[in-house]
C-alpha cells in the first residue's frame, strides 16, 4: 500500500520521481505527488486521481525543479483522496517534507499535542503528523532528529524525508513496512519495491527496522535507533526492468498471464535435480516428521486459494492434515500450534501485514515456519525459519496471476518432498508428479496459443454484461473456482461466487434464474459424473452453463451450452491450468467492460496495513 520513491544524484529528479511512480502504481492510487528541493527551497505538486493526472500537471515531473527529491502514490487510510491528504506533506516551516507509507497509530494524541503547540494542520491523514513532528523535534541535527521522531511514532512507517537545511541529502526511516535503498552510481535512491528503480540499478541494501538511511549522491549512511552507525551489506535483485514494462501488451495483467510458463518454469527447474527435489536447503528429517501432527497454511486473498490447492495436494499425498486459515482470522484467533504444526505462510509481496503478524504469532508458540514469497529479502521471507522463493519476477498488476500459479507449484514441491521422505508416496507417484510438474509450463505455453485464448475471449465478451456468474467445481476444481471467482470480481466488479458443486443444492441452487452464467469446472475423471448431475441441476432451472474441461472429460459439452478446455495432466496438479483459463476469462471481460485492469478501484497490492 502506498509507493514512496526517492532520488538523490546530478540529474533532475522530478521526472525519475514520476517514472518511478508509475512503476509504484499497482500500490495506490488515490492521489500522488512530489517534492524537490531547489535553492533552499522544497517544492510540492499534488494530484488526485492516478499518477497520470500527476503526469500531466506536472508536465512529466519537468515543473519542479532540482536534483533531490520524494515521490508517493497513495492508499488511502486516514482521510479521503484529496489534495490536502495527498503526500508530500511539509512541516509547518515548510523546511521538512516527508512521505509515509503504513498507519501511524497514536495519531490522533500526537496531532493534539501539536495543535496545542501552534501546530496548523491542513488534512486529516495520520501521516501529517509526521512531518510536524520532525519539526518539533528538530535540533539542528537531523539523525538526533530522526531517532526522537522513532522514539515517538507508534504503528507502521516507511518514511521518507528532506529537509531544507540539508539539500545535498534525503533520509528514510522504517518500521514494520518496506523500504529499501537503490544504489546508483553518483545517485542513490530510496523506494517501497525494486522495481520503481531497477531501470537505474540492481543494487540494494535493506533498511532494517527503526533504523536511519542518510544518503548523498555517493554515500549511504545508516544509523540505528541510538544512533550508532551500522554497516549493511548491498545485494543485487535479479530482476530486469523488461520484466517491470509493458513490453508491447495492453496491460500488465496480460503480460503476467502469459509470463507463467517462465515463472513456473523458475520456481520449479531449479529445485529438480534428477529425481530429487532441493529446496534451497530446507530439509524435513524423519524424527520431525515423525513428530508433525498437521500442517497449517496461511494467507490472503489469492495466497490463501493457492494455500486450498496445496491443501488437497498435501492431504492426499503425504497423509497430514492440513488447515487453511485467513491470515487476518488467524491473529485474533488464539491458534492452536507449536512445534508439532508446521506453518506455511504465503505471501506474493513477502510484506502483507496480516501474514507477517500470522507469522510472528505461529513462531511464538514453537511452530517452525517456512515462507512461499515472491519477493527476496521481503519482510516474511526474512522472519520465516525457511523461504521458498517463488521467483516469478515482478508481479505488477493488482490482480495476481503468475504469483498465485507460482505459489500452487511450490506447495506441490513442499508436498512432494515431504511425502517421499515420509514414504506416503510410493516412488513410481512420486515420479510421475514430478514429471508433470517438469513439464508444466510446456503445457501452460500451449494452453497459451493464439486459438486456445482467442476462444476464452470469445465467450467472456459474450458474457460481459452478466451481473453474477458462478463458478462451481469439486475437490481440487473447487479450490480453483475459489480463485476464478475472485479474480472475476477484482477486475470487472461482476459479483461472482464460487461453490463447492455439491453443495449448491443446499442453498444457493435458488439464485439460478434464467441465463445466470456459470463456470463448471470438470478437470478430473472421477467427477465426472457428479459434475454431469451439478450442471444439468443448473441448466434446467434455467442457467447457462460454460465447462471448463479436461480434454479427457470434453464429452461434458453434450450437457452444456459452451466448453471451454485445458490439456490433460494429472488431476492433481490441473489448478494451475484451471487457473489460466480462469484468469483469461475475467481479463477478457474487464476489458470488454473497460475496467482499469491492472489498478482495480479500491484495491491496492502489498496490503501493508491489518
Ligand atoms: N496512512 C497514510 C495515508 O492515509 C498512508 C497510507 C498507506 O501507506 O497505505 O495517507
Amino acid at each position: 500500500m502506498c509507493g514512496i520513491i526517492g532520488y538523490i544524484g546530478s540529474r533532475q529528479a522530478g521526472p525519475i520521481l514520476l517514472e518511478g511512480l508509475k512503476k509504484l502504481e499497482y500500490r495506490g492510487y488515490d492521489s500522488s505527488g512530489i517534492a524537490v528541493i531547489d535553492d533552499g527551497v522544497i517544492s510540492v505538486i499534488k494530484s488526485v486521481g492516478m499518477i497520470k493526472a500527476l503526469d500531466e500537471k506536472s508536465k512529466g515531473g519537468s515543473v519542479v525543479s532540482g536534483t533531490v527529491g520524494i515521490g508517493h502514490t497513495r492508499w488511502a487510510t486516514h482521510g479521503a483522496p484529496s489534495d490536502e491528504n495527498s503526500h508530500p506533506h511539509l512541516s509547518s516551516d515548510k523546511r521538512f517534507a516527508i512521505v509515509h507509507n503504513g498507519i501511524i497509530e497514536n495519531f490522533e494524541s500526537l496531532r493534539t499535542e501539536l495543535k496545542s503547540l501552534g501546530y496548523k494542520f491542513t488534512g486529516e491523514t495520520d501521516s501529517e503528523v509526521i512531518a510536524k513532528l520532525i519539526q518539533h523535534h528538530y535540533c539542528g541535527d537531523i539523525i538526533s532528529t530522526l531517532r526522537t521522531v522513532i522514539t515517538r511514532l507508534e504503528g507502521s512507517y516507511a518514511v521518507g524525508i528532506i529537509s531544507a537545511d540539508k539539500p545535498d541529502a534525503l533520509y528514510a526511516i522504517r518500521k514494520d513496512n518496506p523500504l529499501v535503498v537503490g544504489l546508483g552510481d553518483g545517485e542513490n535512491f530510496i523506494a517501497s519495491d525494486y522495481t520503481a528503480a531497477l531501470e537505474h540499478t540492481k543494487n540494494f541494501v535493506l533498511l532494517g527496522d527503526k533504523e536511519i538511511a542518510e544518503i548523498t549522491a555517493t554515500e549511504t549512511k545508516f544509523y540505528d535507533v541510538d544512533g550508532k552507525q551500522i554497516k549493511k551489506k548491498p545485494y543485487t535483485v535479479e530482476w530486469n526492468i523488461e520484466e517491470a514494462q509493458k513490453g508491447g501488451y495492453a496491460h500488465f495483467m496480460l503480460k503476467e498471464i502469459f509470463e507463467q510458463p517462465r515463472a513456473l518454469t523458475r520456481t520449479v527447474r531449479p529445485r529438480i535435480a534428477g529425481d530429487e527435489i532441493k529446496l534451497d536447503g530446507i530439509e524435513f528429517d524423519g524424527d520431525y516428521l515423525s513428530s508433525l501432527e498437521r500442517i497449517d497454511i496461511i494467507g490472503c486473498g489469492s495466497a490463501y486459494h493457492a494455500g486450498i490447492v496445496g491443501k488437497s495436494f498435501i492431504e492426499k499425498h503425504c497423509r497430514i492434515p492440513v488447515n487453511n486459515i485467513l491470515a487476518s482470522e488467524y491473529i485474533y484467533s488464539d491458534p492452536i500450534t507449536g512445534p508439532k504444526t508446521l506453518t506455511v505462510i504465503i505471501s506474493q509481496s513477502g510484506e502483507t501485514a496480516d501474514t507477517l503478524s500470522a507469522l510472528k504469532i505461529a513462531a511464538s508458540r514453537g511452530s517452525r515456519t517456512l515462507a512461499v514469497v515472491n519477493v527476496v529479502q521481503s519482510a516474511i521471507a526474512r522472519a520465516a525459519d525457511d523461504v521458498l522463493y517463488t521467483h516469478a519476477g515482478p508481479e505488477i498488476a493488482v490482480a495476481t496471476t503468475k504469483g498465485y500459479t507460482t505459489q500452487i507449484a511450490a506447495l506441490y514441491l513442499i508436498g512432494l518432498k515431504i511425502a517421499l521422505k515420509k514414504g506416503s508416496i510410493t516412488v513410481k507417484r512420486y515420479k510421475e508428479l514430478l514429471s508433470g510438474l517438469v513439464t508444466l509450463p510446456q503445457t501452460v505455453e500451449d494452453m497459451l496459443s493464439e486459438a486456445e485464448v482467442k476462444k476464452v475471449r470469445k465467450y467472456a465478451e459474450k458474457f460481459h454484461n452478466q451481473k453474477c456468474v458462478f463458478f462451481i467445481g469439486r475437490g481440487t476444481d473447487y479450490a480453483a473456482s475459489l480463485e476464478g471467482a475472485l479474480k472475476l470480481k477484482e477486475i470487472s466488479y461482476i459479483h461472482a461466487e464460487a461453490y463447492a458443486a455439491g453443495e449448491l443444492k443446499h442453498g444457493t441452487i435458488s439464485l439460478i434464474e434464467d441465463h445466470t452464467l456459470t463456470l463448471a469446472l470438470v478437470t478430473q475423471e472421477k467427477l465426472y459424473h457428479k459434475m454431469e448431475s451439478n450442471i444439468k441441476a443448473v441448466k434446467s432451472r434455467g442457467g447457462t452453463v460454460i465447462a471448463l474441461a479436461s480434454r479427457a472429460n470434453s464429452k461434458i459439452k453434450s450437457c452444456t451450452d459452451m466448453l471451454l478446455t485445458i490439456p490433460d495432466c494429472d488431476d492433481d496438479i490441473s489448478p494451475v491450468l484451471t487457473a489460466v483459463q480462469l484468469q483469461l476469462f475475467a481479463y477478457y471481460i474487464a476489458l470488454k467492460r473497460g475496467c482499469e485492469i491492472d489498478t482495480p478501484r479500491n484495491l491496492a497490492k502489498s496490503v501493508t496495513v491489518e
